[in-house]
């Protein structure tokens, strides 16, 4: 069977980062694109907030980049996508969607986490064209428009607050009668004058002719008090929390309640002595392309002085 010193799940910032590490640290690294090669950023347009594109780069111009540079340091990369991970032993053996395996001295996961949506079909119709689930990223777009966020947690209220620094007006849509985001989010997303909050209240469908042109809402669904109504906006922005992709090491690595796999920080080591994780997977706080690509760097570092402590 195929060995390697290191094989990378994920294709994003975060697994070409570690890419490049543990290619320049002469690992041989393999690297398994995963079922969507490039993650989360192909979904943005423009990204403006990546250090090193003082003119803005798309997210499409900045993962070829990674890729590339990656390459370059000749990182073995594959498409494909892990099915199972048998962590009983090391190496571990990794089972591929075709059937083959390898066996890895050390793993790095960089499989990241996708938004949640609603499962309306007008998601997907309008998707870059008016519907985003990340507000640093797309936000600047819709200065001084009218905009919707669906979610009552922590990160809505952030994604609203962001957005009324932009934009002429922020519907926050609240499914329950109450915010469940932190007191102190909560008091500045109700307290600030462009944010207006549609409490009891349900997205049932979105419209537009090309772009995004408004929501249809229902207010107290169910309910003799059922209402039904539109708002006007360019922006519809889902911030109903991330799925972290963990599903394929099936409980063997620890993770939080909502899936993020735990590490040992300042490190990046999991409870699998030689499995580390990066990115998105394993960060329930920031979500961002540079942190992911920061944690992908640590992450092949920490896979190489594992291989060095246990040669
Ligand atoms: P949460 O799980 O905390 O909140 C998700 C929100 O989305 C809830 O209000 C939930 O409603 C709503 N929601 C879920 N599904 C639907 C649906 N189908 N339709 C309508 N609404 C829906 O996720 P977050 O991403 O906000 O936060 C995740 C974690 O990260 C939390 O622990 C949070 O505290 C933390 N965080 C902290 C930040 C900070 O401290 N600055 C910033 C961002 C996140 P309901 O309440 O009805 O279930």
């Amino acid at each position: 069977m195929e060995q390697t010193k290191c094989l990378i799940i994920g294709s994003g910032p975060a697994g070409f980062t570690a890419a490049i590490y543990a290619s320049r640290a002469n690992l041989h690294p393999i690297v398994i694109e995963g079922p969507a090669p490039g993650g989360q950023l192909l979904q943005t347009t423009e990204v403006e907030n990546f250090p090193g594109y003082p003119q803005g780069v798309t997210g499409n111009q900045l993962i070829e980049d990674c890729r590339n540079q990656a390459l370059r340091f000749e990182a073995d990369i594959r498409p494909g996508y892990v099915t199972k991970v048998d962590t009983s032993n090391r190496p571990f053996v990794v089972t591929l969607d075709n059937g083959s395996s390898i066996k890895a001295e050390t793993i790095i996961v960089a499989t990241g986490a996708t938004a949640r949506y609603l499962g309306l079909p007008d998601e997907t119709k309008y998707q870059g064209l008016g519907v985003s689930a990340c507000a640093t990223c797309d936000g600047f777009f819709y200065r001084n428009r009218n905009v919707a966020v669906v979610g009552g947690g922590d990160t809505a209220c952030e994604e609203a607050l962001y957005l009324a620094g932009l934009a002429k007006k922020v519907f926050l849509i609240v499914r329950k009668p109450f915010l469940r985001a932190s007191k102190i989010m909560q008091q500045r997303a109700l307290n600030h004058p462009k944010i207006e909050v549609l409490f009891n209240t349900n997205t049932e469908g979105l419209f537009g002719d090309e772009y995004l042109e408004g929501a249809h809402l229902v207010e107290h669904r169910g309910t003799p008090d059922e209402r039904h109504f539109d708002i006007a906006i360019d922006g519809f922005f889902l911030a109903i929390g991330h799925k972290p992709c963990s599903d394929f090491f099936e409980g063997a690595l620890l993770t939080d309640e909502a899936g993020f796999i735990k590490t040992n920080a300042p490190s990046t080591a999991t409870n699998i002595p030689g499995i580390f994780a990066a990115g998105d997977v394993a960060d329930p706080a920031y979500q961002q392309a540079i942190v992911a690509a920061a944690s992908g760097c640590r992450a092949a570092i920490d896979a190489e002085h594992f291989i060095l402590q246990n040669a």
